[in-house]
């Protein structure tokens, strides 16, 4: 039987992750369970930075990006000895579970909670949506919506000037934040680093296709793993005479109001982390599959790797002929 639950944010933050905790502490404390809010992610469980969370803590916080209980990256805890001292520190404030909100290297954390005997949920909270088990994770949406807006704004003045632009998107390793974004601001050419590229054939001939069908401007998306921007601007300048400009949007991606979609997708899924508690689960992931909220063990979302979706690169392709 579950008494206490802990919950804490670790990793990048995102926004919705409060949302998430939110959930978290309300419908804990509706099912008469106590919670606890471990502040700065696994170093602030090995540190004891813990207080209890009531109804009004959370109050005012479902709008606001970030996450209050703050977050992270905690080496000590990437040890033995750092897992035990967290699960002894755990114990000191009666919590019988935690609740982990991040990404997979916060979950492979809560996977060595879980193997020296703690009770372990974890939420997907990211930016990058790059877990495999989940469709969704909190942050993405945000994000998305923030990078569209602002390579809107650039679109005006490449326009403007008759320029292309390589704009630098984040996503880590992953490339789903710069696909969608290339297919929500019509860009005409889009680097992930799932995909070998080359830059004549990748970039240079679609600037040269475009132009000549009556283009006069070009945005160009880079995944954050991919880099290279400033070569890609010196070589697009090189071989077609076309002024080339750098945009790296960098942080401003991971911050601001959580748009509808992630304050309800991470409403749910924090509900559903303490039903799933409750109920004597342990050891899960919560996500959304196909519209649903759902969980899966640990184990097995680490093991799996997101693909990028081939349809949506070859959909870029096509549209922005
Ligand atoms: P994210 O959760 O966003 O993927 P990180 O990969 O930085 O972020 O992981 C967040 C934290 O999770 C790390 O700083 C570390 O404390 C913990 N962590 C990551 N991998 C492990 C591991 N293999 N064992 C124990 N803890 C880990």
């Amino acid at each position: 039987m579950i008494k206490t639950v802990g919950v804490l944010t670790s990793g990048g933050d995102a926004p919705g992750m409060n949302a998430a905790i939110r959930a978290v502490v309300r419908t804990g404390i509706a099912m008469d369970l106590r919670v606890m809010g471990i502040y700065q992610g696994y170093q602030g469980l090995i540190n004891g930075e813990i207080k209890e969370l009531t109804l009004r803590s959370v109050s005012d916080t479902l709008q606001r990006g970030g996450t209050f209980l703050q977050s992270a990256r905690c080496k000590a805890f990437m040890t033995e000895k750092g897992v035990k001292s967290a699960i002894e520190v755990a114990k000191v404030f009666g919590m019988d579970a935690i609740v982990v909100i991040g990404g997979d290297g916060s979950f492979r954390g809560a996977r060595e909670l879980s193997r020296m005997g703690m009770t372990v949920v974890g939420i997907p909270g990211t930016i990058d949506n790059d877990i495999d088990c989940t469709d969704y994770t909190i942050g993405y949406d945000t994000a998305m919506n923030t990078a569209m807006e602002a390579i809107d704004k650039i679109r005006d003045t490449a326009s403007s000037h008759q320029r292309c632009s390589i704009v630098e998107v984040m996503g880590r390793g992953a490339g789903h934040i710069a696909l969608s974004v290339s297919i929500a601001n019509g860009a005409e050419a889009v680097i992930v680093p799932e995909k070998e590229y080359s830059i004549d054939e990748d970039i240079v001939k679609p600037i040269f296709e475009c132009r000549n069908r009556g283009k006069n401007h070009y945005i160009i998306i880079l995944a954050e793993g991919v880099g290279k921007a400033d070569e890609i601007a010196s070589a697009i300048h090189q071989k077609t005479g076309i002024d080339a400009r750098v945009s790296i949007l960098g942080y401003i991606q991971r911050g601001g109001s959580p748009t509808a979609r992630d304050r309800i997708e991470a409403s749910r899924m924090g509900a559903h982390a303490v039903e799933i508690l409750a109920k004597g689960c342990d050891s899960r992931i919560v996500a959304l599959k196909d519209g649903m909220i759902t969980d899966i063990p640990i184990e097995e979302a680490l093991q799996m790797k997101k693909e990028i979706s081939k349809s949506d690169l070859a959909l870029t392709k096509v549209l922005s002929l």
